[in-house]
């Protein structure tokens, strides 16, 4: 079951590159395992996924803990700034810094332990009440300020675009956060790249690869629907 599903998001994922001229390549797949147990993460690296989104620390620390092998955690879900600590020396990349007061934590943390920690900035596109996240113009100058702080490298953008059936409906935020992206890279700042795009979930992750996201978080697509308690 498992299986198939990575099989088909990986065929769409090729599928959406071809169709706007991208190279498959470009695109990795982020196999997002909140709630979900470590067997299932297990079965998830059968198929050769190696990349995994948590949105929570205490849950992304226990299964790096339980889970020996070399893996990329991806922190993708709000973070708060005493937990910082529990996870600078584990995650690959930190999707979520929307704030200066956050990303000075992570500078600090990093410096103490003696790593470099890429982070994203968390853009809220649609500038959704209800969502964390930048605004596209507080975005250019948190970039600026957070590429100044040791220990940290921005790489890129990130958001989470509204809950929608018809994925048609993002693509303009897809777009928005690219041009966005582009237009940081223009002002070539020091300690700064734009070479990371996350966006696109279960819901519109062609619309968002079409659109130019280089990581796509998929979820329920892969693991099937979450059982909260
Ligand atoms: C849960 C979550 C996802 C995955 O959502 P699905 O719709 O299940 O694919 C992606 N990104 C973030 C930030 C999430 O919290």
């Amino acid at each position: 079951m498992l299986k198939e599903n990575v099989e088909q998001v990986r065929e769409k994922i090729r599928a959406a590159c071809l169709r706007s001229g991208r190279d498959p390549k470009e695109v990795t797949l982020i196999a997002v395992s909140k709630t979900k147990p470590v067997s299932d993460i297990y079965e998830a690296m059968d198929t050769g996924i190696v990349d995994f989104g948590e949105n929570k620390v205490q849950e992304l620390t226990e299964k790096y803990e339980t889970i020996k092998q070399p893996l990329n955690w991806h922190m993708i879900g709000h973070l708060q700034r005493n937990k910082v600590k529990y996870i600078v020396d584990k995650v690959k990349l930190i999707h979520s810094v929307d704030s200066y007061r956050l990303a000075e934590q992570i500078s600090k943390e990093a410096v103490k332990k003696n790593v470099d920690v890429d982070i994203l900035i968390e853009v809220n596109v649609a500038e959704e009440e209800s969502k964390f996240g930048m605004s596209a113009e507080e975005t250019t100058r948190l970039v600026r300020d957070a590429a100044a702080l040791p220990g940290i490298h921005v790489r890129g953008l990130m958001t989470v675009a509204p809950f929608t059936d018809d994925p048609e409906d993002n693509r303009g935020y897809f777009r928005d956060l690219k041009q966005l992206a582009v237009d940081i890279d223009r002002k070539n700042i020091d300690n700064v790249t734009m070479s990371v795009l996350s966006m696109g979930m279960t819901g519109d992750y062609e619309v968002a690869i079409e659109e130019g996201a280089t990581l796509v978080r998929v979820g329920t697509g892969i693991f099937g629907a979450r059982n909260y308690h």
